[in-house]
């Protein structure tokens, strides 16, 4: 998991960060950002970048080197 927490008391519900985030990892239920899919994150940070309340934790690590996605073989 790369992307580790919203913190509620920060987060002013803005959609900026469920709105970009190219891989549909944030949901919006019940007026509430929520993350549901974390195991698709792929730490890009365009949510952290945009996040005006700072209330996005990421970390760096991608789930899958993209480098071992071009070189993996297939079957
Ligand atoms: S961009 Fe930041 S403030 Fe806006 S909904 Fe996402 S976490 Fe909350
Ligand atoms: S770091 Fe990128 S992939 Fe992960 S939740 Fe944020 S915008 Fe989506």
């Amino acid at each position: 998991m790369v992307i580790k927490g919203i913190d509620y008391k920060k987060c002013t519900a803005c959609l900026k960060c469920y709105k970009l985030c190219p891989m549909d990892v944030l949901s919006y239920e019940e007026k509430t950002v929520k993350i549901k899919y974390a195991e698709d994150c792929q730490s890009c940070y365009l949510c952290v970048y945009e996040c005006q309340s700072d209330a996005l934790k990421v970390e760096p690590n991608r789930p899958i080197d993209i480098y071992d996605v071009y070189n993996r073989k297939l079957v």
